[in-house]
């Protein structure tokens, strides 16, 4: 039986920076990856660059884009474009880059993965996790992150995150070529996705296109909405294969942590319930996670609560706020453009939250109350 400081489960984005923290720090990690290798991961990679603070490696080599424009559309007409020079620039990245950049830099410092190998059980004994896995193998380890993503198992065993959790419906594809999306701007298309709306982020050679629908769990499978939406972002011969997700999005503020545990990134139910920002919390809850865990190691705490505290601080707060926005925005999408959108000074408030400088709590009470003194249009 194997022993390590912190056994991992997971490989994704979320447990592979958790490993590259906790292994900068001197620990001995394992993680648990239950897939092969992906060669395609449905991301868009759009990420706030003030991020980097929070990851111990230079992701320069998987940027592809730096954003200077976000440009706005109701149902491909009606622009509005929101100027980022001047902001801290938003980058694309590609997420197979960015993941394989991070494993390996993990590996570097002896972080070790199997794969693909799925956990079947986990007790404690003695105060010890023991991780049991479809290989029969049996690991040890001091402390256990949660990190399998979207569709956890195990957050809901150790009653990580909410109880019922909620789901944002989406659709990814990647397109060859970048339509009429210049190459230092990304799209947000509104209007023609009931309860959610479409993106476009533009890679060096190829376009990530994304639809997602964030209420009342609505279905994405209306081809004739789903091709005109990708014809607007200037494409008119396309064959295209779409992958489908659920999203585990933001819903309340919960404990994330137990005894000697805790779950990072979407299996945290961290990502952003308006506009599916999940790069951000992965990496700030992995960052956080690395840290509670190195200060028990070291015996400067004697739990991991100071986590789930640090994550609804940082993170949660502004996520409450998301949330209403988007129950409201998203019910009421033209009232929504016009008024959260269109106004003068919302090209730069987007800027400065799609940035990090600004959070939903900065900007929401205004936002919600002039949503709500106003009807649909
Ligand atoms: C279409 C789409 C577009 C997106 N675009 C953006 C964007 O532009 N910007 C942004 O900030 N966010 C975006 N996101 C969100 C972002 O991709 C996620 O929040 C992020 O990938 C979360 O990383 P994670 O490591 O927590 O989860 P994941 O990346 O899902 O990793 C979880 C890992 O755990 C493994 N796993 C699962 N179950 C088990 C198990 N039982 N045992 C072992 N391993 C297991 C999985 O195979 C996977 O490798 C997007 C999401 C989608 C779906």
């Amino acid at each position: 039986m194997k022993g390590f400081d912190v056994v991992i489960i997971g490989g994704g984005l979320s447990g592979t920076s958790t490993a590259l923290n906790l292994s900068k720090k001197g620990y001995s990690v394992l993680i648990i990856e239950k897939e092969k290798f992906q060669a395609y991961k449905p991301c868009a990679g759009g990420m706030a660059s003030s991020m980097q603070k929070f990851l111990p490696l230079d992701m320069k080599d998987s940027i592809e884009s730096k954003i200077k424009n976000v440009e706005f559309r109701w149902r491909a007409s009606d622009d509005v474009i929101a100027d980022l020079t001047g902001e801290s620039p938003f980058w694309i990245i590609k997420r197979e880059k960015l993941d394989q950049s991070i494993l390996d830099e993990s590996l570097k410092n002896g972080v070790q993965i199997i794969r693909p190998v799925l956990v079947e059980k986990v007790t404690k004994k003695n105060d010890k996790w023991e991780i049991i896995c479809n290989s029969k193998e049996i690991y040890k380890s001091e402390f256990l992150v949660i990190a399998d993503g979207s569709q956890s198992k195990w957050a809901g065993h150790f009653k990580l995150g909410p109880k019922t959790p909620k789901f944002a419906n989406t659709i990814s594809l990647r397109l060859k070529g970048l339509g009429d999306i210049p190459k230092d701007a990304v799209r947000f298309e509104f209007g023609f996705i009931k309860y959610g709306f479409a993106w476009a982020f533009p890679l060096k050679e190829s376009l990530n296109i994304g639809l997602g629908t964030f209420i009342n769990n609505s279905l994405l499978n209306n081809q004739t909405i789903n091709k005109q939406v990708i014809r607007s972002f200037g494409f008119d011969e396309f064959s295209y294969k779409t992958i489908n997700r659920k999203l585990r999005i933001w819903n309340g503020i919960h404990q994330i942590n137990g005894d000697k545990v805790l779950a990072v990134g979407d299996a945290a139910s961290l990502c952003d319930p308006f506009l599916a920002e999940g790069i951000r919390p992965s990496l700030i809850s992995s960052y956080y996670a690395a840290e509670c865990i190195d200060n028990c190691l070291s015996g400067k705490a004697d739990d991991l609560n100071i986590y789930t505290k640090k994550i609804n601080n940082n993170w949660g707060k502004s996520m409450a706020w998301g949330k209403r926005i988007a129950q409201i925005f998203y019910r009421f999408p033209k009232t929504g453009y016009q008024l959260g959108v269109k106004r003068k000074t919302a090209p730069k408030r987007i800027a400065q939250i799609l940035s990090g400088e600004m959070s939903y709590e900065d900007i929401a009470k205004r936002v919600i109350r002039r949503l709500l003194t106003k009807r649909e249009i």
